[in-house]
């Protein structure tokens, strides 16, 4: 069997979301959309307790309903709400959350009688400027959703852009704005994503959602207290294949871009872009070979990729690489990338999950 896998450790899951409840201070949405980041929706959701988890996140009615065929019976928040005024009696039936983020879901619910209400979380743009209600038309919008037969309550939600950026006064802004919008209206809110509940404890509030730190990644660029604290939940890797001795001078792989500047032991590792490892993954980024430190040379192939072995004699055929997960971080693999560890871990493909309980 082709060793390349992704072990997905449901104790380091469960951990994290403890995690996250702790910070919220209150409740926490587990956001598994995209498959759980990459992590498997159903499997993840079931493993935080189809009951005990307080709510999870999706973005749309597609996913809500798989993880409701997965038995799943715990609040699911739509985070994009609807797309069409068809969804809604599904939304009700199913007893979904909903977020309402622009004026037309308004109007479309206004136009469609429901045979049970429906729990909305009306979305203010303090700032991220991609959807959301505007400071000027929050109110009207909530006044309108209040006098519906088809709303039973509301939340007031807001999304932070650069909640990962400890520095940035632009999150206080727009908490800021938030809070001047919403004073004095009913109900419960909710502000905080991964770099919110972990980055700006002053910021918390009844929910919240919690997406990448529950797979135990940081959202940071450096070190900090809270998310040293997660640990991480997938782990990528795979196993040497073929082991080569080149002298200095020999090009590597496709394209030969990579030439090498001493005699040189390469690993031949069965994974590659078709894995979901990036094809774009440069020389220098961090592997590591049966616990030891070494890097990624040359480029990524769509089966595999080729790893530094010479400085690790003991290092050969059969042995195991990790390509990110406790010994790597995906975030230091994103950062050799200018990527983000959101879209690594989402992009996993091919490679198998195994989960480990
Ligand atoms: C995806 C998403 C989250 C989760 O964000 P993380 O940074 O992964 O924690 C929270 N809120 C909304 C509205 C989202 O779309």
């Amino acid at each position: 069997m082709r060793p390349a896998r992704a072990l997905i450790d449901l104790p380091a899951l469960r951990h994290n979301y403890r995690l996250a409840r702790q910070l919220a201070g209150g409740r926490a949405l587990a956001v598994v959309k995209a498959d759980a980041y990459g992590h498997g929706a159903v499997r993840c959701a079931q493993a935080l307790g189809a009951d005990a988890a307080d709510g999870f996140a999706v973005a749309c009615l597609e996913e809500a309903l798989a993880l409701r065929d997965g038995g799943i019976r715990a609040p699911i928040l739509l985070l994009e709400g609807f797309f069409e005024a068809a969804e809604l009696p599904l939304i009700a039936q199913h007893n979904l959350w909903c977020v309402v983020h622009s004026h037309w879901q308004i109007d479309a619910l206004e136009r469609t009688p429901l045979p049970r209400p429906l729990r909305v979380w009306l979305k203010l743009d303090s700032g991220m400027h991609r959807v959301g209600l505007s400071p000027a038309d929050y109110r009207a919008g909530w006044e309108r959703l209040v006098a519906l037969p088809q709303v039973d309550s509301l939340v007031a939600m807001t999304h932070f852009a650069r909640a990962d950026e400890l520095d940035s006064a632009r999150t206080d802004e727009q908490a800021q704005a938030f809070i001047a919008t919403v004073a004095g209206l009913p109900g419960e809110h909710s502000v905080s994503n991964s770099p919110g509940l972990l980055g700006w404890p002053t910021l918390r509030n009844d929910w919240g959602r919690a997406g990448l730190m529950l797979y135990g990644a940081t959202p940071f660029n450096t070190v900090q207290a809270q998310a040293s604290q997660l640990q991480p939940v997938m782990t990528l890797e795979s196993k040497i294949i073929s082991v080569r001795e080149l002298a200095a001078g020999e090009p590597i792989g496709y394209g030969g871009s990579f030439v090498t500047d001493r005699p040189t032991r390469v690993g031949v590792v069965a994974l590659g872009y078709a894995d979901g490892y990036p094809q774009f993954a440069p020389t220098g980024t961090p592997v590591s070979i049966d616990g030891q430190a070494s890097r990624l040379i040359g480029r990524v192939s769509m089966d595999m990729l080729t790893v530094d072995l010479t400085d690790l004699p003991a290092a050969g055929l059969g042995s195991q690489v990790e390509l990110w997960g406790r010994q790597v971080p995906v975030t230091e693999v994103a950062r050799h990338l200018n990527g983000s560890a959101y879209s690594l871990l989402c992009g996993l493909k091919r490679a198998p999950r195994v989960y480990v309980e």
